[in-house]
């Protein structure tokens, strides 16, 4: 039976074959053909006992003397063997009776396993065995090692996976020019390879991937993705969009009307989107800079270029306290140009709700900025040319998309604060145009930032008394409990009240993902009217709030935060002209993850530094949070090989056009069912 019908078959219990193949990602043969090995072992010859060296893996081929389940000091059952050279003692602390039975005086037995020293002489614990007749021939190849999941034996994978590689042609879909001139071996042949290998090869070379078989796979891999990123690009830009022919009133007007002036990294990517924006397909750009270097601008006089074009633009930030900090500053931006500026969240009453609804949908006010209310079904926007999402990255892919649909010919910008290293941007945004602000405002003076033992929170405290006597605000961030969110909330409040009751001469304010939006509001206006000196708050204020006079961050437990929410907090302070700083407090011991990311927060404070080291130590699935972007993890490649994906996004591109069909043929085997996902 071949094996995607057993996979297909629906109501899997959870222990079914098919359930566990499942769980491997192994539905259809290509997938089957595409599970390679961890490692091998060679069982290709007999190594007889009196040569075997300790610690070293190898096979023997022995009889059993005798065998027998000994009591002391614990259950287990010991068996002795010898070939003609010497014998040892197998030793099995936990096992099957089948094993007992199998080990039979006289029964010959082939074994793999390290022989150590034991108490008694020489002994193999564990060996993996089976027993064989009197002149059974040795495989010819390596025997490899498959990953698999619980309850689903090597033995079963092998079989599957080589009836797998009988079944199916293993067709080269990469092109023969391309192929030879990055000097990649047969696909065919690197397969084969890889699942059987020769055992004269070099194993320590092929374990550690460095043969060419698997840099063809590596590639094929990294093509694989990038191919499906860029169709979905040239896809998404046959559709056409309004043009937005700029006039230049408004966004003049704005630029005119603010207190300073583009810094020359806004007024470039200034210049790109508006550019983009005059096109008659969609603008698919994201625009990246690091935290205060001025994003919001930069969309605003994207959203005018839109306006000045007859056009509505919509604004969705993912939180809404976020979404409040954009309808603020735009609104103060551009209500004095006589524009209406609407404003849309889930918590708003139901008669302001629909009464924004209805101005949308009429047209009335062409800009509206919120949250994820936006994308409502009953939202309806009827002359969208721009949607921008603001750290598109946190939405799930399904509101992404929602929000492409309202504005299927709508011209598309994504911000993002989380700076991300070249060669990841290029896989992971192949789909995108990236502006990358890397310049902040002039004026700004650096967070200075310090790491206090929790021993030393009475400083802190008075420290953060003497800053907020002398007019300045203060951030004191909760410690993260990512197990329990009533648990995080119960800090908070022990937090808040604990630091009201040291500083009982001012001001202390709590916001946390709890609270209701209006609620939550008001806390955020006081604080940025200087009602409030001190605001405790979750990670609910990690992303975009902007109030300048705070100038002093505090983040307890910051052993527990990430180092991508260590910056983003950071870079709340720091924004006024004032000296600001950051005090990290952390509690001892620190185990080494912890210690490494405080090293790093504390010795930079460059957004693309940061983010190169995190990925360093998190490597990129967990980085970018790849499941959460719809993007299959990689397997095989690796995306700090930046020579090959550069290679692999070349010949994406050339595919693209010259060969459709292998392309085609290429994404079918990598991604098949998976490639929904990714078109999102
Ligand atoms: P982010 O990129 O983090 O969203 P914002 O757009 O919130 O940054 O900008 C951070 C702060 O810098 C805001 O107070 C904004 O008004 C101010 N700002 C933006 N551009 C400039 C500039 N060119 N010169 C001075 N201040 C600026
Ligand atoms: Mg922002």
């Amino acid at each position: 039976m071949p094996c995607s019908s057993l996979a297909e078959k629906k109501p899997a219990g959870a222990n079914t074959l098919a359930a566990r193949l499942s769980r491997l990602g192994l539905r259809s043969d290509a997938d089957f053909v595409l599970h390679l090995p961890l490692r091998y072992e060679d069982e290709t010859h007999i190594t007889a006992l009196c040569d075997a060296r300790p610690g070293v893996a190898a096979q023997f081929e022995v009889d059993v003397v005798d065998s027998e389940i000994a009591y002391r000091p614990r259950r287990q059952l010991l068996a002795r063997v010898s070939d003609a050279s010497c014998s040892l003692r197998l030793r099995f602390l936990n096992f099957y009776p089948s094993q007992q039975k199998a080990l039979q005086p006289g029964a010959r037995l082939r074994i793999f396993g390290e022989v150590h020293d034991g108490y008694l002489g020489p002994e193999i614990i564990h060996p993996r065995f089976h027993v064989v007749g009197r002149s059974e021939s040795l495989p010819e190849r390596l025997t490899p090692v498959y990953p698999t999941t619980a309850g689903l034996g090597q033995a079963t994978l092998r079989r599957l996976i080589s009836r797998a590689l009988e079944r199916t042609a293993l067709a080269d879909t990469l092109p023969l020019a391309q192929r030879e001139r990055l000097r990649l071996p047969e696909f065919a042949d690197a397969i084969q390879l890889l699942h059987n290998p020769p055992p004269d090869i070099a194993q320590n070379i092929l374990e550690s991937r460095h043969h060419p078989a698997w840099r063809r796979v590596q590639f094929d891999e990294l093509l694989a993705q990038q191919l499906s990123l860029r169709r979905a690009y040239t896809a998404r830009r046959a559709r056409g969009a309004p043009p937005l022919i700029p006039t230049a009133t408004l966004t003049a007007a704005l630029l005119a009307s603010l207190p300073f002036k583009l810094t020359a990294a806004q007024q470039r990517t200034w210049g790109e989107i508006a550019s983009d924006l005059g096109q008659p397909h969609p603008m698919q750009r994201l625009l990246q800079g690091d935290v205060g270097s001025g994003k919001t601008v930069v969309a605003a006089l994207a959203m005018l270029q839109a306006v000045e074009a007859g056009c509505q633009a919509a604004l969705m930030a993912p939180t809404e306290i976020l979404a409040e900090q954009h309808y603020r500053k735009l609104a103060a931006w551009l209500q004095p140009l006589g524009l209406d500026v609407a404003w849309l969240t889930g918590s708003l009453k139901k008669r302001e709700k629909s009464a924004a609804i209805e101005k949308v949908g009429s047209g009335e006010t062409a800009i509206v900025i919120g949250t994820h209310a936006l994308i409502e079904d009953k939202v309806e926007f009827p002359r969208l040319g721009l949607a921008i999402v603001d750290e598109q990255h946190r939405f799930g892919v399904r509101q992404r998309l929602a929000l492409k649909d309202k504005g299927l010919f709508a011209h598309q910008l994504a911000m993002s604060a989380t700076p991300i290293p070249r060669t990841l941007a290029m896989s992971y945004y192949a789909d995108l145009d990236v502006s990358v602000l890397d310049e902040l405002p002039p004026g700004r003076s650096p967070v200075t930032t310090k790491l206090v033992s929790e021993a030393r929170r009475d400083q802190v405290v008075s420290r953060v008394h003497g800053a907020c006597r002398s007019g300045r605000q203060a951030y004191w961030v909760c410690p993260l409990i990512e197990e329990s969110e009533t648990l995080q909330l119960k800090t908070a409040e022990e937090t808040f009240a604990r630091l009201r009751a040291d500083l009982p001469d001012l001001r202390v304010g709590l916001v946390h993902g709890r609270l209701k939006s209006d609620e939550k509001a008001a806390v955020m206006a006081a604080f940025v009217r200087n009602e409030v000196n001190v605001l405790v708050a979750t990670t609910v204020i990690e992303v975009g709030v902007d109030v300048p006079n705070a100038s002093l961050m505090v983040i307890e437990h910051a052993e527990r935060f990430g180092l991508a929410q260590l910056h983003q907090l950071r870079g709340r302070v720091g924004r006024g002209t004032e000296q600001s700083a950051c005090i990290l407090l952390y509690a001892q011991p620190l185990g080494e993850l912890a210690r490494a990311r405080l090293k790093v927060i504390f010795e930079s404070t460059d957004g693309f530094d940061i983010a190169r080291e995190d990925l360093r130590l998190r490597g990129p699935g967990e980085f970018i949070g790849a499941r959460q972007s719809g993007l299959p993890l990689l397997r095989y490649a690796d995306l700090e090989d930046a020579a090959l994906v550069e290679q692999a996004r070349g010949v994406a591109e050339e595919m693209l056009c010259n060969a459709p069909q292998a392309a085609e043929a290429h994404l079918e085997r990598w991604l098949g069912s998976r490639e929904e996902l990714l078109k999102a």
